[in-house]
């Protein structure tokens, strides 16, 4: 049937979406569309582009929460206009956004938590910076102290996520990473004193490294960092990037040392969308006592009707995130966080037991203390398969789940391993499925691959 060139009004709305104008042709890619459309049609158009993206709850790569609670869904969209950054005019925003500052200095024994300072961010990578930086002003305050002229900064990390290449490349910081060995995959208090100089403006240590999920020893650490002081006179502060650990380990170890009851740590930093369980967009920085944050740093925006002390990189933020980390913080408490945590670990080393049944793989790290809750393995040294661990990858991409296989970095470059991330809402029950996709992806790789027949090169890291 002919359509008639110009329709009526009235047929254009009677149209069947998937008869509409917009959906019997391609959409525009890469040219500013002309002429306007109807919401229905490019809503739909959208929608189904992204069935093409990977299923988030089936993606076992990312840290980050991938299943919300509907009333954090209605606060999200209830604060959809609201910008975090306009503190006169969303007064009780920027209220919440205190609070959750001083419940994280309390939850991480700050010795100042009712005052102590600390802003939200747009995640760890954000936070990260301001940690950064802060420590990079106070090493500069030291030197001119000290009457001596500064050199080139450096800081000093185990193995970092990506963000703390980007502060060192962005700020002009040199990065003295201490690179992993055989079997072992973070930092030695040894390895960072070994590093130190007048230049260093701090050290940081991870609570739970993206590559193989474990707590770097940061008790330790900082205890050597305190001898060095007395043997030296060189005082240098410790960062903790806490993405993942910050939210774990205060309610599934509380007794571990690695927060600001030591008083060598300086500045926390967390992933809010991460074990914070809130959506994607918010992280923390929070310092130890208000001194550790040099005042340069404080900007005072009063042009927006206030005077509020801003330090941030970004300015304007939704606020939404902010108010669903405070939604958790009173919705959880310590008993909530504690029981989630909690089944997330137990999953995890459910799926471990699973996995090694199989005996094909060597499982690198899982359990419930000193790691992250998810499980990492590579293939036995002795393993007689004809699958190398990307191949697996793919194979369970074909079942839509998100297993990345990646390799260590430097000095681990040839260890290929696999891991997933265990989260909330990742059950033992989805685990047991993804397992019996490994096994039939195993049996398939007997059947069907030439012995010896693959071996990928490394390919990016993801998470
Ligand atoms: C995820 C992660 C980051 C980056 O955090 P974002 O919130 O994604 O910006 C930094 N450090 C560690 C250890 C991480 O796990």
């Amino acid at each position: 049937m002919a359509l008639h060139k110009i329709k009526p009004a009235n047929q254009i709305v009677l149209d069947d979406v998937f008869t509409s104008k917009s959906l019997r042709h391609c959409a525009a890619a890469l040219k500013f569309p002309a002429g306007e459309k109807l919401p229905r049609d490019i809503y739909e158009l959208i929608h189904d582009e992204l069935m093409l993206d990977g299923n988030a709850r089936m993606n076992l790569a990312t840290f980050c929460t991938t299943w919300e609670e509907p009333e954090i869904r209605q606060l999200m969209n209830e604060c959809i206009s609201k910008n975090m950054i306009d503190k006169d005019e969303y007064p009780q925003t920027a209220e919440i956004e205190t609070r959750c500052v001083h419940m994280l200095a309390d939850l991480w024994n700050s010795p100042q938590a009712a005052t102590t300072m600390g802003c939200s961010t747009t995640g760890s990578s954000e936070a990260a910076m301001l940690g950064g930086l802060a420590m990079k002003w106070r090493w500069r305050e030291r030197m001119k102290k000290a009457g001596k002229t500064s050199g080139q900064p450096n800081i000093i990390t185990g193995p970092v996520q990506i963000c703390w290449h980007k502060f060192a490349r962005y700020w002009d910081v040199e990065i003295r990473e201490i690179p992993m060995e055989h079997g072992k995959y973070v930092s030695t208090p040894e390895e960072v004193i070994k590093r130190c100089d007048e230049n260093t403006i701090g050290v940081v240590a991870t609570l739970g490294t993206t590559f193989t999920l474990q707590y770097e020893p940061i008790e330790e650490i900082a205890a050597a960092l305190d001898k060095l002081q007395e043997t030296t006179g060189l005082d240098i502060p410790l960062h903790v990037d806490a993405a993942s650990g910050g939210f774990l380990a205060p309610f599934i170890e509380p007794e571990l040392r690695w927060d600001f009851r030591l008083p060598r740590v300086h500045s926390i930093n967390t992933s809010g969308h991460k074990f914070g369980l809130s959506p994607l967009g918010v992280g923390w920085v929070l310092w130890r006592e208000k001194h550790d944050l040099p005042e340069d740093l404080i900007f005072n925006v009063n042009y927006l009707g206030g005077n509020m002390p801003t330090f941030a990189l970004n300015f304007s933020r939704p606020g939404g995130q902010i108010i669903a980390q405070y939604y958790n913080f009173l919705r959880l408490g310590r008993e909530g966080y504690a029981k989630i945590q909690q089944s997330c670990y137990d999953a995890g080393m459910f799926f471990a037991k699973k996995l090694k049944t199989l005996d094909l793989f060597e499982i690198i790290s899982c359990g419930d203390s000193g790691v992250i809750p998810g499980v990492c393995w590579k293939l036995k040294d002795d393993a007689k398969v004809n699958f190398n661990l990307y191949d697996l990858a793919d194979r369970l991409r074909y079942r839509g789940w998100l297993v990345p296989a990646y390799a260590l970095p430097a000095n681990c470059e040839n260890e290929v391993i696999q891991r997933i991330l265990i989260r909330h809402g990742v059950t033992e029950d989805l685990l047991l499925k993804l397992y019996e996709d490994i096994k039939d992806g195993i049996s398939h790789f007997d059947k069907f691959s030439a012995p010896g027949l693959s071996s990928k090169e490394a390919s990016g890291f993801q998470h």
